[in-house]
Parts: structure tokens; sequence; C-alpha cells
């Protein structure tokens, strides 16, 4: 096999209390990419379609990603990357995570598997860095490992897959405005009150609970965060409405993805994830912010072979 064309997933990173650890993985949203080997040594970004993005290796996240792989490596053939890009870049569902699991996923199912998904999340973390710059997993951990997944450290980089409800459905929705991830980190409190502290982890424990026992309710009790949205939805424009809507329309709760300025809403069942839809759809549509709403399953499979 010299060639491969994969699907890259959206994710949402954070998931109310779960901030910095804790994500999960979309279906019906993702980038494309082909993953081809070459003669000629080396990594090489061929194609990058659907956004402005650089083809220069060093500069984009596919391209870093698995250079950090092909170093580590050294296979006796180089890689060409094309991607196909979905997921807008900066709309806070993983844009830069797909990029940077695609290229080594490709790149180890052409090389025959050599490494785990922890090894391609440490080779893709190098170019999630490169977007971010810092070193984090939680989307890069769910658009590899699919489900919710839970990045117990960086170092030594630890992995948990937390079982995802079969039922359980998000629904997305993006504003079109430019949140910047460095502004969006600035804005965070540097100490937390004790008791709120106390608050975010009974609620992200409970939230892991609920997960494994598929504990609608529980979930439902536990999605709240008192540490991380108070700030961050200020720099989100009708966040508060959109959230009121979401939970009287029947989510489990309404949180930011990662860090904005798309917001998730998470449902049992596909019905009450349309019912958010729609009711979400009304609050922007009254507002001169253009936007994209969407409804997904949630994805346990992850990054995939489509060709
Ligand atoms: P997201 O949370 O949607 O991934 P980020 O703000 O973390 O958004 O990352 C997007 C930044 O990374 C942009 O500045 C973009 O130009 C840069 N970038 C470089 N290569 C890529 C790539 N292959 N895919 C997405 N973004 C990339």
């Amino acid at each position: 096999m010299n060639e491969i064309k994969i699907f890259s997933p959206a994710t949402v990173a954070n998931v109310s209390c779960g901030f910095d650890v804790l994500g999960f993985c979309l279906d019906t949203v993702g980038d494309e990419m082909v993953i081809r080997k070459t003669d000629k040594k080396g990594v090489f970004v061929t194609k990058a379609e659907g956004f402005n993005l650089p083809l220069e290796t060093e500069l984009n996240v596919a391209g870093v990603s698995a250079l950090a792989m092909y170093n580590a490596l050294k296979p006796d053939c180089g890689f060409e990357i094309e991607i196909y890009k979905n997921i807008k870049p900066g709309s806070g569902i993983g844009s830069s995570a797909a990029s940077a699991v695609g290229s080594v996923f490709g790149m180890n199912q052409l090389l025959g598997n050599p490494c785990n998904k922890t090894q391609l999340t440490a080779f893709a973390i190098k170019g999630e860095a490169l977007a971010s710059k810092c070193e984090h997993a939680d989307n890069l951990a769910p658009a590899l490992f699919g489900g919710f997944t839970l990045v117990k450290s960086i170092s030594p980089l630890e992995i948990l897959q937390i079982p995802t409800p079969n039922n359980l459905y998000a629904t997305i929705i993006h504003p079109q405005i430019e949140i910047k991830t460095v502004e969006a980190r600035a804005i965070l409190p540097k100490q937390v009150p004790l008791e709120d502290a106390i608050t975010q982890w009974s609620n992200f424990g409970s939230l892991i609970h609920g997960l494994h026992t598929n504990d609608y309710q529980l979930i439902k009790r536990a999605l709240h965060d008192v540490i991380i949205e108070p700030h961050r939805s200020q720099l989100i424009p009708y966040f508060k409405e959109v959230k009121q809507t979401a939970l009287q329309h029947g989510a489990l709760g309404c949180g930011i993805s990662g860090s904005g300025p798309s917001v998730f809403s998470l449902t049992e069942g596909l019905e009450q994830a349309k019912n958010v839809e729609a009711a979400i759809k009304k609050v922007y549509s009254k507002t001169n912010i253009e936007f994209d709403v969407f409804v997904s399953k949630i994805n346990t499979e992850g990054v995939k072979i489509i060709g």
C-alpha cells in the first residue's frame, strides 16, 4: 500500500468541567487527507485545500507532527500529505488537531502500524504545539481514539478512554467570529478559590461516573463549569442566551467547545439534539452574526481510513 485516504474528525475539548483534560470526538464534520509514500525522502505538504494554510512542512501542523514521527522512525521512504480541510481553523472544534492526527495516523498505516495510538498522540502533540504554542492533547486524544478521552498526564503521556453512552448526541453552533486562543488563555485567572475547585472536581468526577454508568441525569447534573466558563463566555456574543435556550429545549448541558467560539450541547437522543439545533439557530438568526450549526453522534471510532 502506497497511498491512503483518511477522515480526521472534529473534536470538542474541555467539556465544561474537564478543562484541558477531557474531550470527545464528532463524526459529521472532519477533514479528509491523502497520505502517500514517495521515493524521495522527507515530508512534503503538497496540498491544503479549503482554507488558506501554509504548505511549508514546518509551518503546517500536519507537517510538523509528521516530521516528529519521521525523525523518530527514520523510514526508508518519504511522504506526501494532501489536506482537504472542512474544519475551519480557529473554530474551536480541533481544526489543527485533525491535521496533526491525520498525517501521523496515515503514515503509521502505510508503515505497517509500528506505533500505538498513544505514541501517535505524542508525535501529534508536536504539531498541535505549532498552532497553540503549548503542548496539549485534549483534542488530539479524542480524534485518535474516538469517544471520550481523558488526558491523565502529558509527561509521561497517559490517555484514558472513557466509555460513551450509546444515545449521546452533540449539537454544535459555530458563530463566525474570531477568538484568539492566546486571548482566551490570557483571560483566565491564575488562582482558583478552593470552594470553586471543590465544585469543579466534584462535577468532573460525577461526569466521568455518569459516562461509565450511562446515567444521563448524572451527566446533566455534572455538566457545569464554575472556573473557566464565567471568564471565557464573555468572549462569545449571546452565549448566555444560547445556553439558556439549549437547556430549555432538552440539552443535558451546554458549554464552550475548546477555547470557543463554538458552543456544544449534549443531549440524550437525536430528536433532542435536533430540537436544540432548531432552538439555538433561532437565537443567532436574530443577530447579524453568521453561524453554522450541526448535530453529531459521538464518534467512538476516531480517525479512520476511507480509501
Ligand atoms: P483550532 O482550535 O480550530 O484547531 P487553533 O487556533 O488552535 O484552532 O489553530 C489554528 C491555527 O493553526 C491557525 O493559525 C492556522 O493557520 C494554523 N495552522 C497551521 N497548519 C494548520 C492545519 N493544517 N490545520 C489547521 N490549522 C493550521
